[in-house]
């Protein structure tokens, strides 16, 4: 329902939060987040109810300091509103972790192909079979931007997805299709948002992405392309915003 993914030189872990914060008035049920350390550790907390709930889990139980990050509020259409079913989703080896918002139509067809490859599953969601399925290809090919292509491409329905991987620190990878995804322009960080609201705290520089569009950011820079790979132009606008 709402994201957030934060690459840059601060502690991710409060921008995250904070973006969750502003997108809670579009209403949610479960929340998480993932970050990756210096050292290439990933590390994942997510919890069924309000924010507050995975705030404390936060404060009882602190993670690593992550600078590469990124953030979910849960709004349920495949698995009830559980911790299991709550996003980040991990692929099988626990290095990749994906978020979503929409509905991935094409599911079921997915999630029986990855079971008869031998993959496991950890949810009832819809978005895991992505999440295994991105797994596989980055395994096979080492290049997260080219997998999450392959991967986007072969998913149906409507969806926002970000994932990031632990060996890939400082890279936050995006995707949409019928469901908005917005990009955040800083100075040495960068930020992607569901809505402007993600990151608005932040930045008021922003790119639309378009329709069947990939995005990498990194703290240096952004670069779009469309699903097979090719350079598009993006819209800059500047985040109006009364606070
Ligand atoms: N379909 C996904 C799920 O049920 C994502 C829902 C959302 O947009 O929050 O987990």
């Amino acid at each position: 329902c709402g994201i957030v993914g934060y690459v840059g030189p601060r502690d991710s872990q409060a921008i995250l939060l904070s973006g969750l914060a502003r997108l809670e008035y579009r209403g949610y049920d479960s929340a998480g987040i993932a970050v990756i350390d210096g050292e290439g550790d990933l590390e994942m907390r997510k919890r069924a109810g309000k924010l507050q709930v995975l705030r404390d889990d936060l404060t009882a139980h602190p993670m690593v300091d992550g600078t590469t990050g990124i953030g979910h509020t849960r709004w349920a259409t495949h698995g009830g509103p559980t911790d299991a079913n709550a996003h980040p989703h991990l692929a099988d080896d626990d290095k990749l972790a994906v978020i979503h918002n929409g509905i991935i139509e094409n599911f079921a067809e997915l999630k029986d192909e990855l079971l008869a490859g031998g993959f496991t599953f950890r949810s009832e969601t819809d978005t895991e079979v992505a999440a295994v399925l991105l797994g596989r290809e980055y395994a096979a090919s080492g290049d997260l931007v080219a997998a999450f292509r392959h991967v986007a491409a072969r998913l149906e329905g409507a969806f926002t997805l970000l994932a990031m991987h632990q060996d890939q620190p400082g890279l936050v990878v995006g995707a949409r299709r019928n469901s908005p995804l917005v990009i955040g322009l800083g100075e040495g960080e960068n930020f992607l948002g569901s809505d402007v609201a993600a990151f608005v705290e932040h930045t008021r520089n922003a790119l639309a992405i378009g329709q069947d569009q990939i995005v990498a950011i990194t703290p240096q820079g952004v670069e779009v392309t469309d699903f097979d790979g090719n350079s598009v132009e993006v819209e800059p606008f500047e985040v109006v915003w009364d606070a």
